[in-house]
């Protein structure tokens, strides 16, 4: 198995696990009621999607 012949670095660690966070959540506002969503699927606030009402949503 290979071996690496010398520690890695702080900074050469650091540099390269800068590139390994995850993007956060794309969200779009519902065209039904402006709400945040995320893109293909269902408004969590409305229970609407593409435009027509898919779930029934408890008002409180
Ligand atoms: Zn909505």
């Amino acid at each position: 198995m290979a071996v690496p012949k010398r520690k890695s670095s702080k900074r050469v660690i650091r540099t390269r696990k800068s590139s390994h966070s995850k993007p956060g959540v794309t969200t779009t506002e519902c065209s039904e009621c402006g709400a945040a969503q995320i893109p293909h699927r269902v408004c969590p606030s409305c229970g609407y999607y593409n435009g027509r009402q898919v779930l029934t949503v408890d008002a409180d």
